[in-house]
Order: C-alpha cells, then structure tokens, then sequence
C-alpha cells in the first residue's frame, strides 16, 4: 500500500514535468491529449487537452453516443472543465449544450483540461479501476469539431508501473497517434496486466490481449479457434484490408457479455463460465465481429458517414449491416469447421422461431427495425408486441437472399459474390452504399436478375417469409412442431447493462397471482443473480416446477416471490431434409454450407 502510493506519488511528479514540458515547448501543431490514470479507485480520469494556434473562437465537443446505437450523453460524467492559454491565463469557456463548449481567446492555441468519471464495464464503455482500464475513446475525449479530420497524438500518464498498454493505435516518440478523431475513437485501449499472444494468418498480423484470471481460458486453444475463423473469413471475403488486427477479450467472473467492432480491432467480453465448456459462444462472437472489418466498417452505409457524435444515426440498413454479418458469421464459422450442418440448421430453425414469436414481425420492417434501434434502450420497446430484432430477422434475410441469390442466377452467384461486389464497388473505392438500395443494386448486378420483389416484400415490408420457397431448392423444408413448453407468466429483457426488467406479466398467471409486477427488476432467479444468463435458466424450466424470483421496483421495494411455472403451447420450427432429396438439391447445398456459388 505505502509502496504503491510512493510509486504514484514519484509518477505524478513525473507527469507533472512532462505536461509543463510539452505545454510549453514549441506551438503544438496538432490537438494532443494527456489521459492521466489519476484515481483508478475513484474511476477518475484527468484529461489534458492542448490545441494547438489557429482560430480564437472553438467548439468543443463530447460525442453524445458511440460504439452502441444508443444515445448515451458521455457528458453526464464531466465533473468539471476548464480552460487556460499557453501562459496558464484562464480562458472563456461556455456550454453551448450539455455536451458542447465555446471556447474563446484561443488564436495562440489552449489547454482544456477537465475530469471524468470512467465505470463502465464492457466493450462499449470506458472503465478505470485499480485492477485495469479498457477505454472507448470517444466516451473521454472532446473533439475540436473544426479539426476532427485532423491528426491527433495521444499520451497516457499515472500508468501503475506493473501495467502494459494494447492499443491497434500507431505507436509515436512517447505515446500514440491517430490520422483523425473518427480513427482514435475507433481504436480501443486496455491497460493493465494482461496477457497476450500473437500469430500470422493469411499475410496478416494478428495480436490477442486476454484480461481475465488465466485460470478461466486456455490462450493456445483460443488462438487455435481465432486461426481457423480468420483464415476462413479472409478466403471468403478474398480480402484482407490490414496488416495488423487485435482482439481483446474479457472473461469476467459474473455477467457479461457483448462484442464491439473496430476497423483494425474487435473488444470482446464473454462470462467466464460461457466459456467454461465450450468455445462456442466466443467463435460466434468472434467471427461476427471480425466480419464487421468488412461489412459497417469498410462496406458502409451512407447514412451513418459522417458519424454524427451529437446526435443518434438514424440507417434503415442495420438488418443488413448487424443481421448479414450475423449470417457471414455462421458461413465462416461452417468453412472453419467449427459448426457442422445440423448445428446450421439448428441455428435457421432456432432464428426463425424467435421471428414467428414476436407478433412484431407482421408490423414492424427489417428496416423499420433498424430505424429503431435507438429505442432498444427503452423496456417497452423490446417487448415482442413492439418490434423485433434487426441480428434476427436481418440474419435470416441474409440466409434467404443467399438461396434467392443462387436461385436467380442458376447457381453462379451467392451471398459470397454479392458481399465482394459490395467491397469492390463501395468500400475499396471508398464510397458508401445507400442502405437497401445498394444492397439490392449489388443482388441485380451479380444476378443479372431483378430481386427488386424479395425486398419489397421482406425487407421493407412485412410479408411473411415463405421459408420452405426458399429452402426447397437446397432439399430443406421447415417444420413447426406445436408443443407444450414451460410458461414462467412473464417476459423479461434487459439493456446492454441494464438489469433484467419484467416487460410484461400474462393476466391471470400464477406470476401475477404471485405480485410479479411489468416494471420489477430481477436481482435473483433461482438463486443466481439476474443478468445475461437468467435467459439460459429460463430455458432449462419445465411445466410444474417452482419459481424463486427475487425482484425489485420503486414501488414495492425488494420481495421474493414464488409459483409454479405454468405451460402453453407454442409452435417451434425445425429445419429437416424433404421426403425426396434430389441429387441437384445436394449439389446445391453442397454450395451453400460452403458459402460458395457452385459453378
Ligand atoms: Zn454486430
């Protein structure tokens, strides 16, 4: 204790000479950031921000959201701010809003410095704490808006001595640099006593940083898995647009989980017992981000460039850029071998059972979805009567545009060639696509077909998709199996971090008998603490069996309630061969578990 505080005492003093030193060397000729680790205990973070000489009057501005299609106003954690001239004369600054300031007297450049509260854990978040800090940039760092395609230099200080740093950031003399804001911002940072490996796949580099108990992973088996998802993805994709690509991985003890796209990196955060068993679940996660690379980060929609950090992004072409690339990460997870068939086809029947429970899905488009995503914040937004998801149905489009795909063009085209049509055309040249337009203008020119209907129909519309049209050609058919399945009375759902909140209660069940509540949150079900995994406890009751919630709401407080889960018949999909599969049907899904056209 005594050792660590003399340490950071000696780091401080330190920091201080550096600061002084860069402040008053030669006129900066970019905006530079301090980022001083102050207070990990208190999640406390000191900025130092120096722009450099040009106009006197600035706007200043803290992104309202980032990394989440949430508007998340980073600004709430500002505990103050201010500003001073290279001479150390307090400089005007005024909030022109609650996450942007004008900055006054600024011709001979500034020093903006301000401090900020940093917890929030996960891949989405910027957190300090004593044990380490993983950092989205953009929830910490204002930007000079008149010089966000500027070039900026990046410095942290107060880094406990025992602590590395893992950043895709181009290291510079004494910290890191960025070409502009929109780059420094998609590049996250941990610091901390990670542990890390590296291996060489298809040309590339590719590092893995692990923050979790060694205990709880095994980083050879691991870096075995990321071999294989990358090798498959960038021969999919016949592209490879970096040289060095990083993944971070989290494995807390406790609830978790997420995953956050980056150009040249991916943040990963997956429970510790998620993975106790298989890999699964970080293969599906990871070959989901990793596409990412491609398709949102590079395959772009026009209407989220330029990001607008001040307010949401409305797209219509997140079922395309979210659910698609949840579709390339089951193909890449089959080329890699790390799925076979029947988990594929578990997967589409599993999907499409989500999609048929939510009456949602006759009222509300893949795009509408999309649009919407910026309510997913909200509890009643989420209820299965309200909307569906854009990864759900969005994933599923992508499978049936696939066998549309082949369909239409006699087996020479798939899914494959249209996401490489798309990169050729739109990311290599850098342009961006106009949401389900320019997906559909990539499905005509590599069917040399019209798909104009399937997109009218599924995509902007609500029809219901007629599964077995689409299947047959690859011998499948889909089956809906009524069956009896366990009914707690209630439907729960939950925030990114939120806790687990009842967003409705069936009238007349033993749940409402018991006082179950639209609103509660649950702390406890069955004994383990509500989060992530409550939905695998949900799944695993059957008719009969005795519910223990343990729930809390501003009204009633926290009570524990009990009754016996109820039953109801739903109808569940499975996805099985026709009675007679042809042997052209074979070829074909030959192809297609291959994510290739076949000829
Ligand atoms: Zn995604």
């Amino acid at each position: 204790m005594t050792h660590t505080t003399k340490r950071a005492a000696r780091l401080f003093s330190l920091a201080i000479l550096l600061l002084v030193v860069r402040a008053a060397s030669a006129a900066p000729s970019e905006v530079s950031y301090t980022v001083a680790l102050a207070s990990p205990e208190q999640h406390l973070v000191d900025v130092q921000m120096i722009l450099p000489a040009g106009s006197a009057d600035r706007e200043l501005q803290l992104p309202v959201w980032n990394a989440l299609y949430q508007v998340r106003d980073f600004a709430q954690y500002i505990n103050w701010i201010r500003a001073k001239d290279r001479a150390g004369k307090p400089l005007p600054l005024d909030e022109s809003n609650d996450s942007r300031w004008h900055l006054q007297g600024a011709a001979n450049g500034a020093i903006v410095e301000y401090q900020i509260y940093t917890d929030s854990p996960g891949p989405f978040g910027a957190q300090l704490n004593p044990h380490h800090a993983f950092l989205n940039l953009a929830q910490i760092l204002i930007y000079e808006v008149d010089a966000r395609n500027a070039p900026l230099t990046l410095h942290f200080s107060h880094v406990p001595a025992d602590w590395h740093i893992a950043t895709p950031l181009k290291s510079s003399a004494d910290g890191f640099s960025a070409e502009n804001y929109d780059r420094l911002v998609d590049s996250p940072v941990e610091l901390g006593t990670f542990q890390e490996s590296d291996f060489d796949e298809a040309g590339g580099h590719f590092r893995v940083i692990i923050d979790a108990d060694p205990a709880d992973y095994d980083m050879p088996k691991i870096v075995d898995h990321l071999h294989k998802i990358v090798a498959a993805a960038i021969s999919w994709m016949n592209d490879r647009p970096f040289d060095t690509y990083t993944f971070f991985y989290h494995f807390p003890r406790g609830p978790g989980g997420g995953g956050m796209e980056h150009a040249y990196s991916t943040a990963i955060e997956l429970s510790a017992a998620s993975i106790k068993e298989s890999l699964y679940p970080l293969d599906a996660v990871t070959a989901h981000e990793f596409f990412h690379l491609w398709n949102v980060k590079r395959i772009r929609p026009k209407t989220l460039e330029p990001v607008d950090y001040t307010k949401e992004n409305f797209t219509r072409a997140l079922w395309f850029s979210e659910g698609v690339t949840s579709t390339a990460e089951q193909t890449i997870q089959l080329r890699a071998g790390l799925i076979n068939e029947e988990q594929y086809l578990g997967e589409i029947a599993e999907q499409i059972t989500e999609l048929e429970r939510r009456p949602a899905h006759l009222t509300q488009s893949a795009e509408d979805s999309s649009m919407d995503a910026w309510l997913e914040g909200y509890g009643y937004y989420r209820r299965p009567d309200r909307s569906i998801s854009y990864y759900n149905k969005g994933e599923l489009l992508g499978m049936m545009l696939d066998l549309a795909i082949r369909d239409s063009s006699h087996g020479r085209a798939s899914l494959r060639e249209l996401l490489q049509w798309m990169n050729d055309n739109y990311a290599k040249k850098g342009r961006y696509f106009e949401d389900s337009k320019g997906v559909l203008e990539a499905a005509d020119a590599v069917t040399h077909a019209d798909l104009s209907s399937f997109f009218a129909r599924y995509v902007s519309g609500t029809d219901e998709i007629p599964w077995n049209d689409f299947l047959r050609s690859v011998g499948l058919r889909v089956e809906a199996i009524n069956a009896t399945v366990a009914d707690p009375g209630f439907i729960a759902s939950r925030n990114f971090d939120g806790p687990m909140l009842v967003t409705s209660v069936t009238a007349g069940s033993d749940a409402e008998h018991a006082g179950l509540q639209v609103g509660d949150a649950i702390v406890e079900l069955q004994g383990k603490p509500g989060g992530q995994e409550s939905r695998e406890e949900m799944q695993r009751l059957t008719p009969g069996d005795t519910l223990t919630v343990k729930v809390r709401s501003r009204r009633s407080g926290e009570r524990e309630l009990k009754w016996k889960v109820g039953s109801r018949q739903e109808i569940t999909y499975q996805v099985k061969d026709l009675d007679q599969v042809t042997s052209d049907q074979r070829a074909r899904r030959a192809a297609w578990l291959k994510g290739e056209a076949q000829n």
